[in-house]
C-alpha cells in the first residue's frame, strides 16, 4: 500500500528518549501546518486511490486535541473524496488510553503504529522512555478494540539491551499479534543524549555485523509468525548521511538488504555443508540478496566450496533454492532454534 507521510518531529511528546533526534531521522525540522498538508496532498494524491495519509514522528495522540482534529480533518477530506483510503498515525504506548482514542473517533483512521522499542523494563528505563512495558500491551489491545490495525516498532541494542533482550522483546511483540513490525537497531545520533553516554564510554552500540545477525533472526521469526516486517533500519535522509548525522552504530543505507542477505548466507552454508552441489538456483528477483552486497555471500561460500555459483531463474518461486534435483525453502535452511528466554 502506498503511504503519503507527513512528519511532526517530536511534537506532542512529553519526553526525550536518549536516542531521539527526530529532526534527523525524519529529515524534517518542523511540522507542516494543516494548510500545507492540504496543498501537498492535492499535489501528491492520485485522482482515485487507496493509499494511507500518515502522520509520523512525535506522538500524534499527545498533540492538543484541536491540532489533531485539524490534521485529521484535512486528511479525511481527501479520503471522502476517494483520493486516499485512510489515515495512519504513530504515537507512544502511553498516548493510547481511551481518552486519547476518543479524539480520533469519527475520522477514517485505519492504522496506529506504536513505538514500543523494547518490552524490557530496565531497557525502557535506561533509555528514558518514560513508560513501562505493560503500556504497549494495553495500548495494542485498545487499538484493536477500536477496530484499527496495529504496527509495532522495536529497537534492538538500546542501553541495557543485547541479543537476548531483542529476541525476548520480539517474542512479546509477536505475542500481541501485530499487523506488522518495524525494526530499527539503535544508532547514536549527533546531539542526542545517547551521544553524551557514548562519548563518556558509557554506551556501546551494536556493531553492524552484530545488528545484522540479530535482525536476521528477528526477521526469520517474524516470517515464521506470518507478521510482515515493513522496515528494517533507518530510512536514509540527507541529515543522517551528512557529517552531523550518525556518530556510531549500525547505520547502513541498505540495512534491510544486508539482513535478507544474511538469511540467504545461512541457507547457502547449509547447502554446502549437506550436499556436494556446486550451483544453486534462486528466483531472479532474489539473486542480489542471495549473492549478498558486493557478492559477499558468494565469496564467503567460495572460501568453503571453491567454484560455487548462484544463478537466477525467473520461474523459481521466491524464497526457494533449487539444488541438484531438489528444492528447499529459504526459511527451512536458514532456520533458528526456539525462542530463548
Ligand atoms: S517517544 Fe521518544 S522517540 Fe518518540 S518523539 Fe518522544 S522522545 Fe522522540
Amino acid at each position: 500500500m502506498q503511504v503519503f507521510p507527513f512528519f511532526i518531529p517530536h511534537e506532542g511528546c512529553p519526553h526525550r528518549c536518549l536516542f531521539c533526534q527526530q529532526e534527523k531521522t525524519s529529515g524534517h525540522k518542523a511540522a507542516p501546518v494543516p494548510l500545507g498538508v492540504a496543498d501537498a496532498l492535492n499535489r501528491l494524491l492520485p485522482p482515485v486511490g487507496d493509499g494511507d495519509i500518515a502522520f509520523y514522528g512525535g506522538s500524534f495522540t499527545l498533540l492538543p486535541a484541536t491540532r489533531q482534529r485539524d490534521y485529521l480533518e484535512v486528511a479525511a477530506r481527501f479520503v471522502r473524496a476517494g483520493r486516499a483510503g485512510g489515515i495512519r498515525i504513530s504515537t507512544r504506548p502511553d498516548g493510547l488510553e481511551n481518552r486519547h482514542l476518543d479524539v480520533l473517533d469519527g475520522f477514517p483512521l485505519r492504522t496506529i503504529e506504536i513505538g514500543c522499542q523494547s518490552f524490557n523494563h530496565e531497557v525502557l528505563a535506561r533509555s528514558g522512555r518514560g513508560h513501562c512495558a505493560e503500556a504497549a500491551v494495553g495500548a495494542t489491545a485498545r487499538v484493536r478494540r477500536a477496530g484499527l490495525a496495529v504496527g509495532l516498532q522495536l529497537m534492538p541494542g538500546l542501553p541495557g539491551g543485547d541479543r537476548a533482550e531483542a529476541l525476548s522483546s520480539l517474542q512479546k511483540a509477536l505475542g500481541l499479534r501485530p499487523d506488522f513490525l518495524r525494526i530499527y537497531p539503535t544508532v547514536v545520533l549527533a546531539g542526542s543524549a545517547l551521544q553524551t553516554l557514548f562519548d563518556r564510554g558509557q554506551f556501546q552500540p551494536l556493531g553492524l555485523d552484530e545488528a545484522v545477525e540479530i535482525c536476521a533472526e528477528m526477521l526469520w521469526r517474524c516470517r515464521q509468525a506470518a507478521v510482515p516486517v515493513i522496515r528494517l533500519g533507518l530510512q536514509p535522509t540527507r541529515e543522517l548521511d551528512g557529517p552531523a548525522g550518525v556518530v556510531a552504530g549500525p547505520y547502513h543505507p541498505a540495512f534491510g538488504q544486508l539482513v535478507c542477505s544474511h538469511l540467504w548466507r545461512r541457507a547457502l552454508l547449509r547447502v554446502v555443508e549437506e550436499t556436494s552441489e556446486q550451483v544453486v538456483f534462486v528466483c531472479s528477483s532474489e539473486l542480489s540478496d542471495a549473492l549478498g552486497q558486493r557478492r559477499q555471500n558468494l565469496e564467503f561460500i567460495r572460501t568453503r566450496r571453491g567454484d560455487f555459483a548462484i544463478s537466477g531463474q525467473k520461474d523459481i518461486p521466491r524464497g526457494t533454492l533449487h539444488v541438484g534435483s531438489e528444492s528447499f525453502s529459504l526459511m527451512e535452511l536458514a532456520a533458528y532454534e526456539g525462542f530463548c528466554h
